[in-house]
């Protein structure tokens, strides 16, 4: 994602209501800061946030957190929650590395990555949010039946991201090269780059993974 410094960024965060400046307190305990028992899906990399907005409106019985590790990329995100009365969404600004400390064993349900950034030098492998070292970082926070679900338009992205993920022992549930035109589509909810590379006539690629069937 093109980055634009927004002067004020980090001090209007740091203001915002909707978003948890301590998420570290929060482990174990996001039950509590919802105030209910409903399940807990979280995204990363959300961008900013057209996606996990859409599913917090759509579902009511669950709860939601939007994770995006740039403060000026969250704030557009922000601007847009001002506009809605939404009791089950809250937002951090970190980086997902670190979701291990935030997030309980089995406290989430279900992990969204959304046309995450492709990394393309090899050496950069390791920083790809599909990459075997982020697929250990979510099993150690995901509810034994959960999920992560990942949309890309790149290929060469996804075709490595069907590698690295089963190289750590989870299994692929579903996958396509061209979701729009497949039954994967059915409830299909488009982010903000997805609708960009639609509108442009190119596919997209999204799988399910699972640790256990
Ligand atoms: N998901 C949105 C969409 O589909 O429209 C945004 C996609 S954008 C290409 C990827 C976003 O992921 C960027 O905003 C980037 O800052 C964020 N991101 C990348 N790596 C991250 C990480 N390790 N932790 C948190 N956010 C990350």
């Amino acid at each position: 994602m093109r980055l634009r410094h927004i002067p004020g960024a980090e001090e209007k965060i740091a203001e915002s209501p909707f978003v948890i400046h301590n998420p570290r307190e929060e482990k174990g305990r996001w039950g509590k800061r919802f105030q209910n028992t409903n399940p807990i899906e979280i995204e990363v990399g959300m961008g900013k946030g057209r996606f996990i907005m859409e599913l917090a409106q759509r579902y009511p019985e669950r709860n939601f957190i939007g994770i995006e590790r740039y403060s000026s990329v969250l704030l557009r995100g922000l601007e847009k929650r001002e506009q809605l009365d939404l009791p089950n969404i809250w937002f951090l600004c970190i980086d997902a590395r670190d979701l291990g400390e935030i997030f309980a064993p089995g406290e989430v349900s279900r992990i969204y990555l959304n046309f995450s950034d492709p990394w393309p030098k090899d050496r950069h492998a390791k920083r790809r949010l599909t990459s075997a070292e982020f697929m250990k970082v979510y099993e150690q926070i995901l509810a034994p039946k959960g999920g992560v679900e990942f949309k890309t338009d790149n290929r060469g992205l996804f075709e490595y991201s069907l590698e690295s993920i089963t190289s750590v022992g989870w299994i692929i549930q579903e996958s396509t090269f061209d979701l729009h035109h497949s039954t994967m589509a059915e409830g299909n909810v488009m982010t903000e780059y997805e609708e960009k590379f639609a509108t442009e006539g190119k596919p997209i690629c999204k799988l399910t993974a699972v640790l256990q069937v």
